[in-house]
């Protein structure tokens, strides 16, 4: 039985333990208190977030385990 707090990475095909957590959300189907939550292991983190960035979405990175409330407009980082 796995660890439930051992989250992978979100990447296709990486089964690598998550060091981050993403949260992000589309503006056009998600209201504002929406939180959309990828894993993301080191590797793979800039990947990721610059997949949502791309495609304009809020996105917030934080240390895997650390709640995301809220996903602000313009805090792409
Ligand atoms: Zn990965």
């Amino acid at each position: 039985m796995e660890d439930e707090a051992a989250a992978h990475c979100s990447r296709a095909g990486c089964r690598a333990d998550a060091a981050w957590s993403i949260g992000w959300r589309n503006p056009r189907i998600h209201s504002a208190d929406r939180v959309k939550l990828w894993a993301a292991c080191d590797e793979h983190r800039p990947f990721l977030h610059d997949y949502l960035e791309t495609r304009g979405f809020p996105v917030v990175v934080v240390p895997a385990g650390t709640v995301i409330d809220v996903v602000p407009d313009g805090s792409r980082s």
